[in-house]
């Protein structure tokens, strides 16, 4: 299909991506065009100029040494077939889409579209993670819980691109969950990730498709943290049942969810409290 009017530049490298990005007037990026693609199909897209950034091999690098570097181009099939970094993130790219999808779609895109429902976003923000955009005038890192700023809004200047998404190894006692109206090829109703990082002591929950932006549950974390001060951080655990549905109501209760096509408020703290619990049951069995 010919469109009428758009101009596409495929970037070399990401000086040259920037470097148009700066200089044309509402220029679009494509990475997988998974969600781009369908915006356009739908008739809620109209870009007159594409640049396409999938060529870019500075962004699909994947460094782990403690600290995880994840490229902007790392498509989910990446995420599943090499270690990611986080046993969340993983579990999370495998909820994502289908074969295809998983193939072309990236976790730069993911944060370039900032839904409330994409999947890795509950990840990184249970992680604690940091986005690195980059422009013409240099680097800068934003916490992830900064950089959402309502749905598909984010703190991303029209002349930046996400390079990458940082974050500290947290070891493996992490896991990510998902509720859809079907078991595959889903956009969340509600979506849940835990990570328990015994290192350092910390808890992460992040909550997605239940609120404006990507939810932290401070209440939720520091509940869960007292649980692990008293039994030892170190320790494989099993929390009692009323431990595990105080959890869950806790990470309920920082829910902003609404009632949409989806599914209502009502249903998606449900989900979010019966999510939490067993996240927590599974998550404090691993040392
Ligand atoms: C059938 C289907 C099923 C799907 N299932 C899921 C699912 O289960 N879970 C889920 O989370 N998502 C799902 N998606 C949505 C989509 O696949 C993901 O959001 C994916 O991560 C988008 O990545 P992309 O590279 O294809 O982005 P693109 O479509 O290329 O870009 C998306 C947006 O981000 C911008 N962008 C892309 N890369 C960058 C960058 N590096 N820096 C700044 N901006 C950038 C683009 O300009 C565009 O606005 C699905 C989509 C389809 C069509």
């Amino acid at each position: 299909m010919i469109i009428p009017g758009v101009s596409v530049h495929i970037g070399r490298d990401v000086d040259d991506a920037l470097e148009n990005l700066s200089s044309v007037k509402d220029a679009t990026l494509l990475a997988g065009g998974t969600d781009l693609l369908v915006e356009i199909n739908f008739g809620r897209a109209r870009p007159t100029h594409v640049i396409v950034i999938d060529r870019l091999d500075e962004l699909k690098a994947l460094d782990r040494n403690g600290h995880i570097r994840m490229g902007a181009l790392v498509t989910y099939t990446r995420m599943l077939a090499d270690d990611p970094g986080s046993a969340a993130l993983r579990e999370a790219a495998r909820t994502v889409g289908s074969p295809q999808i998983r193939n072309a779609g990236t976790l730069g895109g993911n944060l370039g579209t900032a839904s409330p429902a994409g999947d890795t976003l509950p990840v990184l923000a249970a992680l604690d993670a940091t986005v690195v955009l980059r422009s013409r005038a240099g680097e800068r890192r934003v916490k992830f819980a900064d950089y959402m700023t309502g749905p598909k809004k984010s703190v991303r200047r029209p002349d930046e691109i996400v390079v990458a998404a940082e974050w500290d190894d947290a070891g493996p006692a992490q896991t990510f969950m998902k509720v859809g109206t079907r078991n595959a090829m889903v956009i969340a109703v509600a979506g849940l990730a835990l990570v328990v990082d015994r290192a350092r002591r910390r808890v992460g929950v992040g909550l997605g498709s239940c609120g404006p932006t990507i939810l932290r549950a401070p209440d939720a974390e520091k509940f869960a943290a007292g649980l692990f001060d008293e039994a030892g951080w170190d320790r494989r655990m099993r929390p009692t049942e009323v431990a595990r549905t105080e959890f869950g109501r806790l990470a309920a209760a920082a829910a902003r969810p609404i009632d949409d096509v989806r599914g209502t408020a009502a249903y998606r703290r449900h989900v979010l409290a019966v999510m939490a619990s067993r996240a927590l049951a599974r998550v404090a069995t691993i040392a």
